[in-house]
């Protein structure tokens, strides 16, 4: 493993790999080109080792030069593509075969054959030591390869990230982490709100509480604002259907997320069978389910206290933070054995100073395993 930058890179082409993919597009090319002097045109920066060892490899006369072209700035394409450098030769009449590190989107190549079609060469090819056949968009067929690899951000081999790397002898890909789904169990006031802020931070995730989904929609005068309401002002539970709608639209709202902290959701078995179904449909999946115990009297002494500030009416009356502890043990204390079935419980104690209690989620979360 190796960092440049602020990204981990993992080893992917070993330097023999990369040595075989080059002696194959340079016998393929010599194989067509054995009676003619072709121009071999390198695309800087990327090409430079490409080019220096495809000419090792290539046995019959040539001359080279090179273009240099820039489409690439971090870890995506920008679409920009930049000729900076001139082919300067006389390339008239003579055969030309571009040589590219690497072809993903087609973008600097289609600017590539733009610069050449306006000559009057003889003939034109391009030979890529890569190609990333799934992204490729272009309508020209590529000519010659060495490798085709899929869709991932490699470095090394005349690669770079931010300008890093382009020494690297082997080709490294980008380590990407592992997605990490967490669900935050415990009763209300167990501090589930509070420990999913730091934690989101901590681990860039997107919190999703159903509770404060709601009370926005409330808030709003939403059509399912005004269906929550009810259930929500006598402390019981929103009907499972619209709860789990809802929860579906948080989630596909956020196709870019490193992962999820559900908080308050599921709350039923039904919740809970429904969420994983749809990340099973996303191929993703809940890691661990962690609950913050606590009893019920400090929780009650908690929320009261919290009542005083937050305007929730759930947390001014005792009875309805007594019957929200009610609906807790009936419907969503099963889910512990749901998810003990899946070893993915685990459970904290919740009592302590807030920075305590989150070094305790830490522990756990950094002691799962994310293959
Ligand atoms: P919370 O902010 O998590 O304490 O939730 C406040 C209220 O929102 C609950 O008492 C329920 O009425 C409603 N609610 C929140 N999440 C759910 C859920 N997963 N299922 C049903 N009702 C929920």
């Amino acid at each position: 493993m190796i960092k440049l930058h602020d990204k981990q890179f993992e080893p992917y082409l070993s330097e023999e790999q990369i040595q075989d993919a080059v002696k194959k597009v340079a016998a393929e090319v010599a194989r067509d080109y054995k009676d003619k002097v072709p121009i071999f045109v390198g695309v800087l920066n990327g090409a430079f080792m490409f080019v220096a060892d495809f000419l090792k490899h290539y046995p019959h006369p040539c001359e080279v030069t090179f273009v240099k072209l820039s489409s690439y700035r971090g870890l995506t394409s920008t679409g920009i593509v930049r000729n900076l450098l001139d082919v300067s030769e006389n390339i008239e009449g003579r055969s030309i075969i571009i040589l590219e590190d690497i072809i993903d989107t087609g973008r600097t190549l289609q600017e590539l054959i733009h610069l050449f079609s306006n000559t009057n060469i003889k003939d034109f090819k391009i030979a890529s030591l890569f190609y990333k056949s799934e992204v490729y968009n272009g309508e020209y067929a590529i000519d010659y390869f060495g490798l085709e690899i899929p869709n991932k951000f490699i470095v090394g081999y005349g690669l770079d990230y931010l300008e890093l790397g382009r020494n690297l002898k082997e080709v490294y890909q980008l380590k990407e982490n592992p997605m990490i789904n967490l669900v935050l169990f415990g009763k209300p006031g167990a501090g589930k709100g509070t420990q999913a802020e730091f934690l989101k931070e901590k681990y860039s995730l997107i919190h999703i509480s159903t509770g404060d989904v709601f009370r926005r929609n409330i808030k709003n005068g939403t059509e399912l604002g005004n269906l929550a309401k009810s259930y929500m002002d006598q402390g019981e539970l929103v009907p499972d259907e619209v709860t789990i709608n809802m929860l579906r639209d948080e989630v596909e709202q956020n196709p870019e997320a490193s992962g999820f902290i559900f908080d308050g959701f599921p709350r039923t078995t039904a919740q809970a069978e429904a969420l994983d179904n749809l990340l099973e449909s996303k191929g993703m999946k809940i890691n661990a389910t962690v609950a913050l115990e606590a009893e019920d009297e400090i929780l009650l002494q908690r929320l009261l206290e919290r009542g005083k500030t937050s305007g929730r009416s759930d947390d001014q009356d005792e009875s309805k933070i007594r019957n929200r502890f009610v609906e807790y043990n009936q419907k969503t204390a099963p889910l512990k054995e749901f998810y003990s079935a899946q070893e993915k419980f685990h459970s904290v104690n919740g009592v302590g100073e807030i920075q305590e209690i989150a070094e305790r989620l830490v522990q756990v979360i950094d002691s799962l395993s994310t293959e």
